[in-house]
């Protein structure tokens, strides 16, 4: 059970570690709740994943399982959380279109009139599977930033850089130990440090996190006003030899093309820094997004980034969101998967009620709990 229904008094001051989407969202509401927060960030702010995803958002790509409910109230928060930031000004959110398409060098180019024009290459239409009611974008470093803007300039949130090296529950509260031998105290912590969050030595006997690595690139098109908001599902047929390679399309507001690969499970490296694209990754994604459209031809486009980011994954796929067991008001919020930039603000309300008033109305918390692996190991 998450409903850790307080014994003691609750929280004022609390420290989250970690400056990705799933940290920044729980710091904004807990602050908004009224707590005293200190975000510790070792790098930069939605350096790692939160800054390099697709932050392509569905209402119903997660519908029966447990994650459901987390998607449904997490898109709905998106969409609030955009007119009270400007998100399609300030962090580029806009509804899409999407569909999902197969590619291969021996399809001949399709006519459907499901496909938009810019889609003029070796297609075979798939089918229509989310509307501008049910799918959307943001630019996930710029929502991160716009979001945590408002968390210092109106509640006061505070920003350390610092590297956390530990966590310790002491009488009085909790303490985060940082490099160079700091200290920074609270009531109590949440610790939001995607893949590496088992690298804490606190934590890695408790939870397996790792990364699957994705590379990404963002094309320039010449004529980018061709480029209609409908992101692409696709999956490519080479001729010979390799299985089947997926890829995302997503066409930003700004005119780029965002375009991000299949994952693999890789060692997850000191700091974020040091996560680099494969140039034979990068290599397939710019094919593939030749053969899908004429418009994103090498010739026809300035290549603006090639990058490659880890997905905080879990092996029941779903996230960890609780308290750590035997570790009193220490939280862990971390394995957000493929869906982390969508969960982050339902995620964010969820810890904030689970620290603050000892359990979670928004979703329910139970089927994260990080007590579903300790249970195992009995
Ligand atoms: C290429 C790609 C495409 C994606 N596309 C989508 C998509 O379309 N839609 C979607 O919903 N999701 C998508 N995702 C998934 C999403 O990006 C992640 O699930 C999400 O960003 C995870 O956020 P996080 O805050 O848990 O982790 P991270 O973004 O990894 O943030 C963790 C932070 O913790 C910091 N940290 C780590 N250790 C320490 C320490 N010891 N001390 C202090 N700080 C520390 C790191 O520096 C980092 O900033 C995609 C991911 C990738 C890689």
């Amino acid at each position: 059970m998450d409903d850790n229904r307080r014994q003691h008094p609750p929280p004022k001051r609390v420290v989250v570690c970690g400056g990705g989407i799933i940290g920044v969202c729980t710091a904004y509401f807990l602050a908004k709740k009224g707590a005293e927060v200190t975000l510790i960030e070792r790098s930069s702010i939605a350096g790692a994943a939160s800054g390099k995803a697709g932050a392509f958002l569905a209402l119903h790509m997660c519908d029966d399982g447990p994650l459901s409910s987390l998607a449904r109230a997490s898109f709905g928060l998106h969409c609030s959380l955009a007119e009270e930031l400007d998100g399609p000004q300030s962090y580029g959110y806009r509804p899409l279109t999407t569909l999902t398409i197969s590619v291969g060098e021996s399809e001949l180019p399709s006519k459907s009139s499901i496909l938009p024009s810019w889609v003029d290459g070796r297609v075979k239409t798939g089918e229509i599977i989310g509307t501008t009611e049910t799918t959307a974008q943001i630019h996930p470093q710029l929502f991160t930033h716009a979001l945590l803007a408002k968390a210092v300039t109106e509640y006061g949130v505070q920003v350390v850089t610092a590297k956390v090296e530990g966590i310790a529950v002491e009488k009085e509260g909790v303490v985060v130990k940082v490099d160079g031998g700091g200290v920074i105290g609270g009531d109590a912590v949440v610790l939001a440090l995607g893949p590496w969050t088992s690298k804490l030595p606190e934590l890695s006997s408790i939870v397996r996190v790792y990364g699957k690595k994705v590379h990404s690139v963002v094309l320039e098109p010449r004529d980018g006003d061709a480029i209609t908001p409908h992101a692409l599902f696709a999956t490519y047929y080479p001729a010979h030899g390799m299985g089947p390679i997926d890829s995302d399309f997503f066409p930003r507001p700004t005119r780029d093309v965002y375009i991000c690969g299949p994952s693999v499970e890789v060692e997850t490296p000191d700091g974020s820094e040091s996560v680099f694209p494969d140039p034979e990754s990068v290599q397939i994604l710019k094919s593939v997004a030749g053969i899908v459209s004429s418009y994103l031809a090498k010739n026809n486009v300035t290549v603006k980034s090639e990058e490659a980011g880890l997905m905080p994954c879990t092996d029941d796929e779903l996230p960890v969101m609780g308290e750590i067991p035997g570790m009193k008001r220490c939280y862990v919020a971390s394995g957000h998967g493929y869906w982390g930039i969508l969960f982050g603000p339902a995620s964010g309300v969820a810890m904030a009620e689970l620290v603050l008033d000892g359990h979670a109305t928004i979703v329910d918390l139970d089927c994260f709990s990080p007590t579903r692996f300790t249970a195992k190991k009995v």
